[in-house]
């Protein structure tokens, strides 16, 4: 994790303890998983939806630190969005994590917390343990039962 820098590394080393919002969540409207076997990384995303609007989000899973922070991190940015505004939300962080500055910059770019992942954009491996529990999470809000691979 040396490319990091020391603040984000930290954010990271945090969430991954500590992840936030684990666990199954009961009365889930909707639920994916998610597997990233180049790292083995596997996760499930439960939801619960107020029309368009996601009002609660948890996960449960195992994987690399970048992995769990990930969907720590995600779960928090989630909470109040509407499936636009996710989809708006995700687009950027994957610009980020893949190195396309030029819309992860845009001003109105606003990634918050989710800028602790920047640094995955130089290790192009890790991008996949990074956006698993996005792209298991669009599964779910899309209703699609089938689990996500990232291979
Ligand atoms: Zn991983």
């Amino acid at each position: 994790m040396s490319y990091f820098n020391e603040l984000y590394q930290e954010v990271i080393l945090d969430h991954n303890k500590r992840p936030r919002n684990f666990g199954e969540l009961p009365g889930a409207d909707s639920r994916a998983n998610g597997n990233n076997p180049l790292c083995g990384d596997r996760l499930t995303v439960y939801l619960k939806l107020d029309g368009k609007t996601v009002t609660d989000v948890r996960f449960k899973g195992a994987g690399c630190a970048i992995s769990t922070a990930s969907a720590s991190l995600m779960t928090e940015a989630l909470k109040g969005k509407t499936v636009e505004e996710i989809e708006h939300l995700f687009a950027r962080f994957r610009a980020m994590v893949t190195g396309k500055t030029s819309l992860a910059e845009e001003p109105a770019a606003k990634l918050g917390k989710l800028e602790v992942f920047r640094g995955v954009s130089d290790y192009p491996v890790r991008v996949k343990c990074a956006t698993l529990a996005w792209h298991t999470m669009l599964a779910a809000l899309r209703q699609s039962d089938e689990t996500v691979s990232t291979e």
